[in-house]
């Protein structure tokens, strides 16, 4: 027996559905790529054809495709493939990867937005740029024709990268129908950009990010569906959406972590990008003064073409980066910003020029502390101490992990001693009350994902900053990313060695990305940026590289740390998270794990299974396991069907993380 030759397979945008067979009526003609709704359980979902069908089922058994959705071009053969590949690559569900192609449920209903199908590209009215800017672009447009290449365009901070990708998108727009995909890490920070892309290219791009409401987002995908949407800037979710026409993609800032997704399917939204590029055939330019270490060695091997733009624009020069040795500080308790820098953001102030101060820590101080018997407030789901937060509503104690929060008592609840609670370390409210206490007259603001919530509060402090309301502007990694204020004269960082504990795998790395980016927010025009470090380790090859300038000699020195440890990029990496609300199936699950694998493959490398450092996550008991193999070594399939081998208990789930970013 055969399948129905009128029988297909039909993937469903879900996690936990992958694909049905379905039939289809007399009279409809269905091919693969077609936009379909099916009934499915007791209602109906949308679906994409994926081929023939090729379940064998007793008629009767198999249902019938309901519509064919002729206004949407079908999803071709060489998108299908790279969901196929995605699927594949990141061990997650075709489904899953699915949904984020069609991440709406009612895709007929009409949507909300306003898009400029007619493109007056006279109009455009690019900045003239210099003559090595000219020489990058010029470059890059050599690589527009439609074929597959990897452009890293790295130029230092304020160099006119975003001048020259955008003389690039110009041309791009030239060409007949021709789409764009822009991605920015944290596009809900991205006013400036946008009002740059406007006042250059006259009109909007279509946003796409995950704070777009429904409405908007059906009638952006409908945009982007139809080819009408020319250029879509979105954050990395963008990356999957059906473009009728891709014609290249720009990955801004694409060191950026949080192009990593962590959450219910992960993948690496530029490595996806680079992938996708390659299966629909176009160029694709990633753009970063700090590359990470995989695509500066990309470019180093020769398969990535590297243009560079070692000088910033105009008058403006790279910032002088001071080193404040901490150990020589005599701060007193509850007081974090030494002298120097004391005096600098005063200094910086009475000529009207403004500051910033980075601290990566959320709240008013991440432990409390009982003096009297050492008691820490602890959440009782996460293995976290709980953070101090005071802005806004009266003291509460919260865990930034689950959320979890309970107001900041005044006796301790393990000795019952009153007022003995002392709030250990400084978050980024705290900074604000020192300041304020030396400079009662300057106008400070805090900027963090907590104390915002919303994309439109964080915009509005960046508009008050870029109009000078703001004196000082205090804040966690939303403040490094990307910021052109004219007026910055001094940068502040409370606490340079933060990142470097821990031992991560790329903790050096980010932190140099991140003090790099930070510091180059400084003197981007006329004024020379001052950059203050402070540090208690000046001895550490990050601080020192930072101080000095050498960012090659840096990344030569960790690539070749990696290659001599056998790390990514010499070789790749797979994270396994075993979770689950019972410790003792946690951990048999692990073991078995563990042994299955080492009587299978000699070429891997097992690393654990050992308890994760972030134990206990929301009531749940977390076990890690790494694998380590060569480069050459078909590891998505090897950890699935590894995985498969075991049999795991209902209360536990197992999470594969292919190329792991975080380790916690
Ligand atoms: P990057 O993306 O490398 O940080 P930008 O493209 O943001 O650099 O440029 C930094 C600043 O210099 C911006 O305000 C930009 O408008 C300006 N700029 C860059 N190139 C030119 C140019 N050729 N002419 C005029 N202004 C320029
Ligand atoms: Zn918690």
């Amino acid at each position: 027996m055969k399948p129905d030759s009128n029988q297909f397979e039909i993937v469903l945008p879900s996690i936990l559905a992958q694909a049905f067979d379905y039939l289809a009526l007399e009279g409809m003609e269905l091919s693969a790529g077609d936009i379909v709704t099916v009934p499915f359980g007791k209602s109906e979902s949308l679906g994409v054809v994926w081929g023939k069908g090729k379940a064998v089922l007793p008629a009767g058994k198999i249902k019938n495709v309901k519509t064919k959705h002729t206004e949407f071009p079908p999803i071709s053969e060489s998108v299908r493939k790279f969901i196929d590949w995605a699927a594949w690559y990141n061990c997650a569900a075709k489904g899953a990867m699915l949904k984020m192609l069609l991440p709406i449920d009612d895709i007929e209903k009409q949507g909300r937005v306003h898009i400029n199908t007619q493109i007056e590209i006279n109009k455009i009215n690019l900045t003239p740029l210099s003559e090595i800017q000219q020489n990058a672009a010029d470059n890059l447009n050599a690589k527009l024709v439609k074929r597959f290449s990897v452009t890293l365009l790295d130029g230092v901070t304020g160099s006119g990268k975003t001048e020259v990708y955008f003389d690039t998108i110009a041309r791009v727009l030239n060409i007949q129908n021709s789409q764009i995909l822009i991605l920015l890490p944290e596009i809900g920070l991205s006013v400036q950009w946008l009002e740059r892309f406007e006042s250059r290219f006259g009109f909007a791009p279509v946003v796409w990010h995950s704070g777009v409401t429904p409405a908007k987002k059906r009638g952006s995908w409908q945009a982007i569906a139809t080819g009408q949407a020319r250029v879509v800037v979105g954050a990395r979710s963008a990356l999957f959406l059906p473009y009728k026409n891709l014609s290249l993609i720009v990955v801004d800032e694409e060191h950026d972590n949080s192009y990593k997704q962590e959450e219910g399917v992960m993948y690496h939204a530029r490595d996806m990008a680079v992938a996708r590029a390659r299966f629909e055939n176009f160029p694709i330019i990633l753009v970063s003064a700090t590359p990470s270490l995989e695509s500066y060695y990309n470019s180093k091997q020769g398969k990535y073409t590297e243009l560079s733009l070692p000088i910033r624009h105009a008058e403006a020069v790279m910032p002088d980066i001071h080193l404040v040795n901490m150990r020589n500080e005599n701060l007193t308790s509850g007081h974090f910003i030494s002298n120097i820098l004391r005096e600098k953001l005063a200094q910086a102030i009475a000529y009207g020029h403004q500051a910033m101060l980075f601290l990566n820590r959320r709240g008013y101080a991440p432990l409390m502390l009982c003096r009297k018997c050492g008691h820490r407030f602890q959440c009782p789901d996460c293995s976290a101490w709980l953070v101090l937060h005071k802005s806004k509503h009266s003291p509460k104690l919260a865990c930034h992990h689950c959320g979890y929060n309970i107001p900041s008592p005044d006796t301790c609840p393990a000795c019952g001693e009153k007022d003995t609670l002392h709030a250990c370390g400084p978050g980024v409210e705290r900074l604000l009350e020192e300041v304020t206490e030396f400079m009662p007259q300057a106008r400070v603001a805090v900027m963090a994902s907590d104390s915002m919530g919303n994309y439109n509060d964080m915009s509005q402090i960046i508009a008050d900053m870029g109009a000078k309301k703001i004196d000082i502007l205090i804040g966690t990694q939303m403040i490094a990313k990307g910021h052109h204020f004219a007026d910055l004269a001094v940068v502040g960082v409370v606490d340079a060695d933060l990142g470097l504990a821990g031992g991560d795998l790329r903790a050096s790395e980010r932190t140099y990305q991140l003090l790099h980016q930070l510091s180059g927010r400084a003197g981007r025009e006329a004024i020379r940026g001052q950059v203050f470090l402070q540090s208690y380790l000046p001895e550490h090859p990050v601080i020192k590289a930072l101080i000095s300038g050498e960012r090659d000699t840096f990344l030569a020195a960790e690539l070749t740390a990696r290659q001599n440890a056998a790390m990514p990029p010499f070789s790749r990496l797979a994270a396994v998270i075993v979770e689950g609300e019972k410790e003792e199936d946690v951990i048999k699950t692990a073991n078995q794990l563990a042994s299955a694998l080492s009587t299978k493959n000699s070429k891997l490398h097992l690393y654990g299974p050992a308890p994760a450092p972030l134990f206990m996550l929301r009531g749940k008991y977390r076990y890690r396991m790494m694998v380590k193999a060569e480069r050459n070594v078909n590891l998505p399939d090897i950890m699935r069907s590894w995985v498969d081998s075991v049999k795991t208990p209902s209360s536990v789930r197992i999470k594969l993380d292919i190329d792991p970013q975080s380790f916690l």
